[in-house]
């Protein structure tokens, strides 16, 4: 299977003279196994409606269209769109799209295909903007089911992490907020056309049905856990003062600090989501 995919690969690249475009994260997936792996943790069925985001040549966009009831595939690069046009040409549950997801009015094109039902989303990322498309995801409030996507592996570790790791930061406390990270597997460069400098990991974040914390004013947290690991060095005291946007006085940090029963001296890579929630609501005054 994984010879067949890598030569067919192959093959596509040569018959259209696809040049690799750097600037959109090309890595195409060569490894059966692998797209086995995404979509059975995807836990796609025939009543699913999928959102590939870089179909690529298509080779993941198949095996979607075969589980599920149907897919939108979008695809920023223009010189891809008639490769997948005759590679997908037999399937009629498929819908391209030559757009940048950026751009994408998300929740307007989740609600023309699937009405107010859940999608889920799949997608071997473009690296240079994974945070922008997840973060983007959660934050559109888009009906979603869960997220199963390809990633550098040291972010789907970060995603993953807790409280004391050296990887735990704004990304795990942003993504925890949202979703159940689950790393599903961890994928070689060799898995690829052409290979990525770095290691790999399909992570799946299941959306949480009710929010594991409550907070009066999210944005507002988002601002603190933003503040806090932009100075990890800094005590959490200090790195909040010196954010001049969130004007908070020393006096304001420390009490709610202390009220929180927390050292004055602690950095920020110590606190949890739900202490994060706390000092948040403490602090806010909007
Ligand atoms: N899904 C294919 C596979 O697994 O072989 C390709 C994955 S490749 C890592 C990333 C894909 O995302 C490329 O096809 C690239 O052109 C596309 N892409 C990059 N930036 C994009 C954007 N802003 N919007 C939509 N697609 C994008």
């Amino acid at each position: 299977m994984e010879q067949n995919i890598s030569q067919s690969t192959i093959e596509i690249i040569k018959k259209y003279n696809f040049v690799f475009q750097k600037k959109y994260g090309q890595n195409f997936l060569i490894d059966g196994r692998v797209l086995d792996k995404i979509i059975g943790a995807a836990q796609i069925g025939p009543d699913d409606c999928v959102l590939e985001i870089g179909p690529g040549i298509g080779t993941m966009t198949k095996r979607l269209a075969e589980a599920a009831g149907q897919v939108i595939a979008v695809e920023i690069d223009k010189n891809l769109i008639p490769i997948l046009q005759e590679v997908l040409g037999e399937y009629d549950n498929i819908t391209i799209l030559n757009e940048d997801i950026l751009k994408v009015d998300i929740p307007a094109l989740v609600e023309q295909y699937n009405g107010d039902r859940p999608i889920k989303v799949v997608a071997n990322l473009p690296y240079y903007i994974t945070t922008p498309i997840i973060m983007g995801l959660f934050e559109s409030n888009v009906p979603i089911d869960n997220i199963t996507v390809m990633v550098q592996k040291e972010v789907a570790l970060r995603m993953q992490e807790g409280p004391g790791s050296k990887d735990y930061g704004a990304l795990s406390l942003a993504v925890q907020y949202y979703a159940e990270p689950y790393i599903v597997a961890n994928v070689p460069p060799n898995c690829f056309i052409p290979r990525p400098k770095v290691g790999s990991a399909v992570i799946r974040l299941t959306r949480h049905k009710e929010k594991p914390v409550q907070v009066k004013n999210e944005q507002f947290m988002f601002r603190l856990i933003r503040a806090s690991f932009n100075q990890r060095r800094k005590t959490l005291q200090n790195a909040l003062h010196n954010m001049n946007e969130l004007s908070l006085t020393k006096e304001e940090i420390v009490d709610a600090l202390q009220t929180m029963g927390l050292s004055e001296t602690i950095r920020g890579e110590k606190l949890s989501l739900s202490e994060y929630a706390k000092l948040s609501d403490l602090l806010c005054k909007e």
